[in-house]
């Protein structure tokens, strides 16, 4: 089926009508036309014109003026199948009435004015209903619409409902935290504070009323400048100034409390906004004392190990005790902060002690006061009978001594004194006092003990060092009188040892051939006997003279002096067979003589001790640093190793002369003239395995080589 309304809403339903009112507007103008020709009066003419006309032109106008209507355009299609229906009933009524028999329509103009008032009427009822449509659908409309909205506002109203739970919630939690904020800010030992642009305190924690002693109600009319002594007052206003400007501030000042007490105190503050949009500075102060406490104890430590140290190193730099005694008592007096320091120097043999440094004490006091080493009320006698620092709180409460005069004529309250030395052989007592009462640390003390210790220490290393001086100047001494003696016995023996010498070769070649085969036997003993000891007094002369008449030591070439003891050996040498090969030798300092004596002793020994073989005898030197070791090498008979110190004694021989000649001073001699030059000497040796005699001599330096 054709859906009419819809064909012609394609057509276009104005255009329809437009086109339907235009028809019958020609309609009009054609049967008018018709008509006058036809000799039909005007009148009629001009009526059917107006009749078929005036409703075309009510169509067309109609059509022309729709859009003004309340009408939704989707219903112009309507309306003209409205109009079109019109028509078409009027067309059928009329087909229905001409069916009748007889009845026939014989004026066109009657057809056409019917069916176009039928139009018209059709219009009319359309433009009717198309209203009528176009209000409900716009109720329906604004009834959908209605219906969004209304959901819409029920989830609104949901939503803010919910939001509204949420915010009370909020604003629980918001006063529980309050709550448990300010709880947890009284809590804090710290001081808590909220500070104004104007100074003025806005919030702060009970730990601000604790510390400073004031009420809330005081601290709320006072201002943060207030807390603090008034020459910091500038200081304060600055800071908080600056925690404005910047943001963040820290400041260390004395927060001063209702009683006047001041307590050191570090302050950090934020810049915040209130909800207001103010600004505030909050922080926290927190209590330094401890900290500063600690700092100063600190400090008071190294202070203490400093002046341990510095002494300890006088000590080492000054031969002055007493120097030394009256620093370490000044140091101990200002670093502990006590009026009185002394040292105290036992005489034990009159029982007292005898004041011989110190500071504070009256003039004229200082080497002339004496303190009683077994009085009972004496703090030193005390102190002398234990094996620890005696410490003194306050003596007025003090019940183990309650002087000597000393102290308590300087009114002294409290003090530290202690044994200087060891316990069991004091040498004196350490000791500094005060007119306070004091509470001294462990520290303290040990920094005592350990100024009694340095005390002690130079003590000690000074008698040691007197000690040593007087036993050295001892040795010298002896050494001095046994060279001279040893030189002056030597000497004045070799007058009486020339006579007996002479004496006898008179007899010999006076009475020599006098005597019997007995006789001429004890004559060459008795030669024999005075040649020997001859030799041993020329030897012993030069053991003796080898300090004293000694030459200056200089640059040596040892080569040389090698060369020249060779020489002095020529005869021995040659007689023996004997073969020196020596490495290049260097040059060292020394007493060019002595040294060619040295070589002279080791060849004629490592020559006179080759055993059967020819002797080989091997020289060399090394340098060691600052040294140089030189060795004299044989193949020979060789030295038990008990054997090989004595030998370097004066007369020590290990032979016979009828085995080997000799007079067992040559090693003696080169030990004393290799220790004149610093050096040492030995022998490495196996018996039958050679001998290798070394000694260390002073190298001579770079510049002398040149
Ligand atoms: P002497 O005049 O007897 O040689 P020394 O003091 O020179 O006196 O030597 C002491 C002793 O050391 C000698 O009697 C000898 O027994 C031993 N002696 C020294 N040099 C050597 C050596 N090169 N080989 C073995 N023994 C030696």
């Amino acid at each position: 089926m054709i859906d009419r309304s819809r064909s012609v809403s394609v057509v276009g339903g104005r255009r329809s009508i437009i086109a339907l009112g235009m028809i019958f507007v020609a309609l009009a103008a054609v049967l008018s036309l018709v008509r006058v020709a036809a000799g039909t009066p005007f009148e009629n003419v001009l009526i059917d014109l107006v009749l078929i006309a005036g409703p075309g032109i009510v169509l067309i106008y109609s059509a022309y003026r729709l859009p003004s209507f309340d009408i939704h355009a989707g219903f112009y299609g309507a309306i003209a199948v409205w109009c079109l229906s019109g028509l078409g009933v009027m067309l059928v009524v009329l087909a229905l009435y001409s069916l009748q028999p007889g009845e026939t329509i014989e004026d066109p103009s009657a057809v056409v004015i019917l069916t176009s008032l039928a139009s018209v009427a059709g219009l009319a009822a359309g433009i009717h209903n198309a209203a009528a449509k176009t209000r409900t659908r716009e109720l329906e409309q604004r009834n959908r619409e209605l219906q969004d909205t209304q959901s819409e506002l029920e989830t609104t109203v949901a939503q803010l409902e919910e939001a509204n739970e949420q915010l009370e919630r909020s604003n629980d939690r918001l006063e529980h935290y309050r709550a448990y904020t300010a709880e947890v800010l009284d809590a804090i030992h710290d001081v808590f504070y909220v500070v104004e642009e104007d100074g003025r305190l806005q919030r702060w924690n009970e730990s601000l009323c604790e510390v400073t002693g004031y009420s809330d109600a005081d601290i709320a009319s006072m201002s943060a400048a207030d807390f603090f002594d008034p020459d910091e007052h500038d200081r304060i206003a600055d800071a908080i100034a600056e925690g404005f400007d910047t943001g963040s501030v820290q400041l260390e000042a004395d927060l001063h409390t209702r009683d006047g007490e001041r307590i050191p105190y570090e302050f950090a503050a934020t810049a915040l906004e209130r909800p207001d949009g103010e600004p505030v500075l909050a922080g926290i102060g927190r209590d330094l004392s401890e900290r500063k406490e600690r700092e100063r104890e600190l400090e008071r430590r190294a202070r203490q190990q400093q002046v341990v140290a510095d002494l300890g190193q006088l000590a080492l730099e000054t031969d002055d005790l007493d120097e030394l005694m009256c620093e370490a008592s000044r140091q101990v007096a200002t670093v502990l902060d006590n009026e009185y320091c002394k040292v105290l120097d036992l005489d034990e043999e009159a029982d007292e002690l005898l004041l011989r440094q110190g500071v504070g004490w009256r003039d004229g006091l200082v080497g002339e006061e004496t303190v009683s080493a077994d009085e009972s009320d004496s703090q030193a006698a005390y102190t002398l009978e234990s094996d620890h620092p005696i410490v003194v709180a306050d003596m007025e409460t003090e019940t183990r001594f309650s002087g000597p005069a000393l102290l308590t004529d300087h009114d002294v309250r409290s003090g530290i004194s202690t044994i200087i030395g060891p316990v069991d052989d004091p040498w004196g007592i350490l000791g500094t006092h005060d007119t306070d009462t004091a509470r001294f640390t462990d520290e303290d003390v040990n920094f005592v003990q350990s100024v009694a210790n340095v005390l002690a220490e130079a003590i000690e290393r000074r008698q040691y060092q007197a000690e040593l001086e007087e036993l050295i100047a001892d040795l010298e001494e002896s050494n001095e009188r046994l060279e001279g003696f040893a030189y002056a016995a030597s000497h004045d023996l070799q007058e009486p040892l020339r006579m007996v010498s002479s004496y006898l070769q008179l007899i010999e070649r006076r009475y020599g051939d006098e005597l019997d085969a007995d006789g001429e036997e004890f004559l060459a003993y008795a030669v024999d006997g005075a040649e020997r000891m001859r030799d041993m007094i020329d030897g012993l002369l030069q053991y003796s003279r080898v300090e004293t008449r000694g030459n200056e030591f200089e640059p040596v070439s040892l080569q040389r002096v090698l060369e020249d003891a060779g020489k002095d050996l020529e005869v021995k040498i040659e007689r023996a067979d004997a073969e020196i090969t020596a490495e290049s030798l260097p040059r060292v300092r020394g007493d060019e003589r002595q040294l060619r004596q040295v070589f002279q002793n080791l060849l004629a020994n490592a020559i006179e001790y080759s055993g059967r073989e020819p002797p080989r005898i091997r020289v060399s030197a090394e340098r060691n640093g600052t040294k140089c070791t030189v060795s004299v090498a044989d193949d020979g008979i060789g030295i038990d190793p008990s054997d090989q110190e004595r030998i370097f004694e004066v007369f020590q021989r290990l032979h016979g002369r009828e085995e080997h000649a000799g007079t067992g001073i040559g090693l003696a001699l080169c030990e004393r003239i290799v220790e004149r030059h610093g050096g040492e000497i030995w022998v490495d040796s196996e018996p039958g395995d050679g001998s290798t005699f070394s000694f260390t001599l002073p190298a001579a330096d770079e510049d002398s080589r040149r």
